[in-house]
């Protein structure tokens, strides 16, 4: 770990000017999304007939579970669910009250105090949202917040669009790239008002023990800073279910009081382009986050709200579809692997989500992205599309998923590792 102060993650030259338009100061230093990037790419590679392995997609490759397609359409016939209308702006009250409830179950297991109602529960057009909602209702100009790095990369952006500014907090390599209290304390300053946790991690993979969080929570309690906490990939988990910060903090304590977690159906339940996510908040957060959300999107879609209920009420069916994808995803991880420790690369092995996060040089004042010259190169002649790491703030490093076609995964690895070592 470097003894330096973390930088502020810092914007270079807008690409979206032209003669004819200066990009508003809201939006000067805004980057596309680098993982939707590398996927369009990819896409148009191939649309032009290129045979290109795209390993950069974050989208599991399976389809709806039939169970949720089918209640999607019996809401669609029946007039009484109305689901072509508007809803409320936070989301129909049977959904809320599955999220709640399932938020609620979690707690008590963990032998805690629970509390969560609906009216805590806002459902958003996907995660993202959620995490919008909760960087601009909680961060604005002057505030600093935590991101351990590598990060997901809208986190940075998003932080930025309030207008607050994202610390990037690198973790160190034998604790797997997850950050530790001390790793956040040493970044802190009097302007930090929060952090934003995801484990299992996009981009590594990495989990976090009940034990790491609770410290985390201990270290942002005594700070009072918020914690976001992002748990989109929690049920896809290789070693158990992964804790959810609801395990840990208690429903009556002062942290609860600066908690929000988002979740969503997206990943767990292959239901990406349904667009559903949601936010667990205090209530008076969650009543500002709607009243954002009332002026820019109002609800999430009806119908795709039909049929998050149906994957959040139905456990058995739920449980044996994610089962079954979270045993595929395994089988390819232990496959990718098995080559990539074959070669001897430095890889963190994911505990979670279905990323290999990958360490492919040194970045030096004459080769800053090492990952980005590797994801390029690869791209271009090996036909192979993966994130290079400086989207998630870590310039030395690529992401490959492995939620693409087994025989894709393997081949892809096969041309990263020939890569890596001619
Ligand atoms: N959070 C993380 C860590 C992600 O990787 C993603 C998607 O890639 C999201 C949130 C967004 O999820 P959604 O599709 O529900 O908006």
């Amino acid at each position: 770990m470097s003894l330096m102060s973390p930088p502020a993650v810092s914007p270079s030259a807008t690409p979206f000017a032209s003669p004819f338009y200066a990009p508003s100061a809201n939006i000067v230093d805004l980057r596309e999304s680098a993982t939707i990037a590398v996927s369009t790419r990819a896409k148009a590679l191939r649309a032009a007939g290129h045979p290109v392995i795209d390993l950069g997609a974050g989208e599991p490759d399976f389809p709806t579970p039939g169970f949720i397609v089918e209640a999607a359409h019996q809401a669609l016939e029946s007039p009484s669910a109305g689901a072509t209308r508007y809803t409320q702006v936070e989301g129909i009250l049977p959904l809320r009250q599955a999220i709640a409830e399932r938020a609620d179950t979690i707690r008590r297991a963990a032998g805690l105090r629970g509390g969560i109602e609906p009216s805590d529960v806002v459902v958003t057009a996907g995660t993202k949202q959620a995490l919008f909602n909760a960087c601009f209702a909680l961060f604005a100009a002057g505030d600093e917040v935590l991101v351990p790095t590598p990060g997901w990369t809208s986190y940075y952006e998003m932080i930025a669009l309030a207008r607050a500014v994202p610390i990037a907090v690198r973790g160190a390599r034998e604790c797997s790239l997850k950050v530790t209290p001390a790793d956040l304390r040493a970044a802190a300053t009097p302007r930090t008002r929060g952090l934003i946790l995801n484990s299992p991690c996009n981009p590594s993979g990495a989990v976090y023990s009940s034990a790491e969080l609770a410290a985390i929570v201990e270290c942002a309690t005594e700070h009072e800073w918020w914690i976001l906490s992002d748990e989109i990939y929690r049920a896809i988990s290789y070693a158990g279910e992964a804790a959810s910060l609801l395990s840990v903090v208690d429903g009556d304590s002062h942290a609860a009081q600066r908690l929000v977690v988002v979740d969503g159906v997206a990943k767990s339940f292959a239901m990406t382009g349904w667009r559903i996510g949601w936010s667990i908040a205090p209530s008076a957060v969650s009543r500002a986050m709607t009243a954002l959300q009332s002026h820019t999107t109002s609800n999430a879609a009806t119908l795709s709200q039909h049929a998050a209920l149906a994957a959040l009420t139905n456990p058995a069916a739920a449980d044996a579809a994610v089962a079954a994808m979270v045993r595929e995803f395994q089988r390819r991880r232990d496959a990718a692997l098995e080559l990539l420790h074959a070669a001897r690369l430095d890889v963190i092995e994911p505990q979670g989500a279905f990323y290999l996060f990958v360490r492919v040089g040194e970045a030096t004042a004459d080769d800053p992205e090492p990952g980005t010259r590797f994801a390029r190169r690869l791209l271009d002649e090996s036909g192979v599309a993966i994130v290079p790491g400086i989207a998630f703030h870590t310039p030395e490093w690529i992401r490959v998923s492995y939620a693409a076609p087994a025989d894709d995964v393997m081949e892809g690895v096969r041309r990263i590792v020939a890569q890596r070592i001619s």
